[in-house]
């Protein structure tokens, strides 16, 4: 559990969904962020076994086939691939990419303090509650409507030629004017938008981040963004060198196992604005929204990279579902409700809310029996 600025706080009326999951206390102000399920060294989750508590890289180096399976170890992974998490927030996270293998093992050789590893980290959002985000351009020519409509918008791009340079340009003068242009463009937006009845979602995106990081640039990335309302089941997959921030809302997010984030405003850490506007694709729309491939018993999210699918499990009281681990690695998350965990010849386990499961590789079958009026695993595993 990660209790990051951003995260959720309590509320009248809401506890944070973090700390309801896991049923700890939610002391007035102290914010839940991120809840992490895996093997990355920054937070390894710790395996409960009859000889006591192992950290999961620990039982992986111990038995990788066993826990991994061949498949996995097979395509070159000799971690776990990936990382499951909670990701629940109150504010707006930082503006930030993630960096492709190839510069991500460039950064790290670099900087290892700010890139702690040599992996990409392309990621899924999976909304559990109304989800607001930003994620990739907008189309240039729909930023660029905004910049000539918008006077305090000038400053960032109005003079520069119309061309397929135009982007890439006007997103660079975003990060690289003096602050005082920065200060001058928000401040006279802020009167200008405050007056209007009817804000944009990218005017309206534009105020909240500006209200929580007054004077930063990074909020009028806003203009430059696709503003994204996910419902809940509604997923977008976020390939290396997409632009993105998350800005409220509850999900389940997976991701290559990696912490590499390369920031360029609206955080109080790291910031490498010349790496970030670099590595960018400056490809142009809004990114797909999908809601998973329907199964029988709920829905599968599978991106186009090998390190990771997850499939959300909806039961009803007295479903049974039996699952294969078709020899990969799975990590089980029980969301809502109680389950049996029966596995043939072994004692049934109870899985309650909050609960996590690694399910090795080794242990072919199983069988989940919802025994509450409904029940909803998480289900993370590579993709191969
Ligand atoms: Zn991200």
């Amino acid at each position: 559990m990660i209790h990051h600025p951003w995260g959720q706080v309590a509320q009248p009326g809401r506890i944070p969904y973090i700390a309801d999951l896991l049923a700890v206390p939610a002391p007035a102000g102290k914010p839940f962020g991120e809840l992490w399920l895996g093997a990355h060294e920054a937070a390894p989750s710790a395996i409960s076994l009859p000889t006591g508590e192992l950290p999961l890289p620990e039982l992986i180096r111990q038995q990788p086939a066993a826990v991994l399976g061949g498949k996995t170890l097979a395509a070159g992974f000799a971690e776990l691939p990936f990382l499951l998490k909670i990701l629940s927030c109150d504010e707006p996270l930082s503006i930030q990419a993630h960096p492709d293998k190839a510069l991500a093992a460039q950064l790290h050789a670099r900087d290892p303090e700010h890139y702690p590893d040599a992996n990409h980290k392309p990621e899924i959002a999976i909304a559990l509650t109304p989800f607001e985000a930003m994620c990739g351009f907008r189309p240039a020519a729909a930023i660029r409507a905004d910049v000539l409509r918008l006077a305090p918008l000038a400053p960032f791009g109005a003079d520069l030629p119309d061309d397929a340079q135009w982007l890439r340009a006007a997103y660079r003068r975003l990060f690289t004017v003096e602050d005082a242009v920065i200060r001058t463009a928000g401040q006279a937006l802020v009167a200008t938008l405050s007056a209007q009845a009817e804000p944009t979602p990218e005017e309206a995106c534009f105020l909240k981040l500006w209200r929580f990081f007054p004077n930063d640039r990074g909020a009028l990335s806003a203009f430059f963004l696709n503003h994204l309302d996910l419902r809940p089941g509604e997923s977008v997959f976020l390939p290396a060198n997409e632009p993105h921030a998350y800005v409220n809302g509850v999900i389940v997010e997976c991701m290559a196992n990696s912490n590499n984030v390369v920031r360029a405003g609206c955080t109080g850490k790291f910031i490498d604005r010349e790496v970030l506007l670099d590595m960018l694709a400056y490809r142009q729309g809004p990114p797909p929204v999908t809601t998973g491939r329907k199964l029988a018993h709920g829905s599968l999210y599978e991106p186009p990279i090998p390190e990771f699918a997850v499939e959300l499990i909806d039961l009803k009281a007295g479903d049974a579902v039996e699952l294969g681990s078709d020899d990969l690695v799975s990590i089980l998350l029980v969301i809502e409700g109680t389950c049996a965990l029966r596995v043939p010849g072994q004692p049934s386990l109870t899985a309650r809310r909050g609960s996590s499961w690694l399910w090795p590789a080794a242990v072919p079958g199983m069988a989940l029996v919802c025994e509450s009026e409904a029940g909803r695993l998480v289900r993370a595993r590579p993709n191969l």
